[in-house]
């Protein structure tokens, strides 16, 4: 028997436990994977809390990511002793995930580990890194180099929000982070921010059209947040939009597309083709420093995953979660 969260769902409730499982019960798939590391993202902590509607089938074991080793495989592209990443394919939504010591799924949907990251470093990077690169790779595709302005990042403590910080310091863009968590401001600014300015003045009901001042911006929050952001766009600016962590809803007007030419370019990780997944992941070793891992990371306990999760839907959480599991 494997340690695994599983969630069930009884009279309409879902509820998660830590329970063993063993390689019959896991799904089809031609490659099983000993996993080494999961992680906690937000959707994993939907999923585990049963607060929104993460699970398309039950029981399910949660875990968006993962990076461990194949133990057999049927897939040509992979042999035993392979390192591996997996991240997304509705793995931990529609398909057993990450949170268990063992993991059966299609070998496309796997990437190698890639050097110089250690398999926890990869787990530390997990969805919410690999969906931080995307969306600097969105900014740059539509324009945004450093130099052309200064960049906003929301949710800056969160996971998504964190490596977009460290990754956009790096490559020298000037960032302003946006935090609910004015605690947070030192570790900012020791991920790369130049500014660190209180959420609050994001979260209010603003004009179609505000003061132009970011060239770029990466979103996690959604909401009322993501409209005032694209109403402060400088002419031609792009918002890189992931997330919905303060809403679903978006009030906005066509003003700031019509008049300022903005671009806002949604990023989806989960069914990214694997050229990109590969090249976010190349770049990623390039632009993401390895000195920042350390304070990025928190450890914690597949047996605690299920309170952890509690605590990042309150946004208690700093950086990224790293769960190991073997
Ligand atoms: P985290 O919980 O680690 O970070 C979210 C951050 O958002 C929090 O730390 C907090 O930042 C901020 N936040 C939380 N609640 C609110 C609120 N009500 N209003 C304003 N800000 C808030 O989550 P992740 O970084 O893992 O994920 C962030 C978002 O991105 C989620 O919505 C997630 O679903 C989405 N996502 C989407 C992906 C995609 O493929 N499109 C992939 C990965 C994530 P602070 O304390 O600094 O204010």
């Amino acid at each position: 028997m494997y340690d695994a969260i599983l969630i069930e769902k009884s009279a309409g409730t879902s509820h998660a436990r830590l329970t063993g499982i063993d390689d019959a019960q896991l799904p089809s798939g031609d490659v099983t994977i000993r996993v080494a590391y999961s992680t906690l993202n937000y959707k994993d902590a939907l999923a585990i809390t049963g607060k929104g509607p993460v699970v398309r089938n039950f029981p399910m074991v949660p875990g968006i990511d993962f990076a461990g080793v194949v133990e057999a495989s049927e897939n040509p592209d992979w042999k035993p002793g392979d390192r591996v990443v997996l991240n997304g394919w509705g793995v931990g939504e529609t398909h057993w995930g990450g949170l268990a010591a063992r993991a059966r799924v299609k070998g496309e949907w796997l990437v190698p580990l890639q050097a110089p990251f250690t398999m926890r470093q990869a787990a530390t990077i997990g969805t919410a890194g690999y969906t931080a690169m995307l969306c600097v790779l969105a900014l740059e595709r539509h324009g945004v180099y450093p130099g052309a302005g200064e960049v906003l990042v929301t949710g800056a403590a969160g996971g998504v929000g964190s490596v977009a910080v460290a990754i956009l310091s790096k490559l020298g863009y000037s960032v302003v982070a946006a935090t609910g968590r004015p605690a947070e401001a030192e570790y900012l600014t020791r991920l790369g921010a130049r500014e660190v300015m209180d959420r609050a003045a994001l979260v209010e009901p603003g004009k179609p059209l505000a003061r132009e001042r970011w060239a770029g911006a990466v979103d996690v929050v959604g909401g009322q947040v993501l409209a005032n952001v694209c109403a402060a766009m400088r002419y031609r600016g792009v918002v890189a939009a992931c997330g919905l962590a303060g809403g679903m809803a978006l009030p906005i007007t066509v003003a700031p597309f019509i008049l300022r030419g903005i671009t806002l370019a949604g990023i989806d990780s989960v069914m990214c083709p694997k050229a990109e997944r590969l090249e976010a992941w190349g770049r990623l070793a390039r632009d993401l420093d390895v000195h920042h891992f350390a304070e990025l990371t928190e450890e914690v306990a597949l047996a605690d995953a299920i309170a952890t999760a509690d605590r990042l839907l309150a946004g208690q959480v700093r950086g990224r979660i790293v769960v190991p599991v073997a």
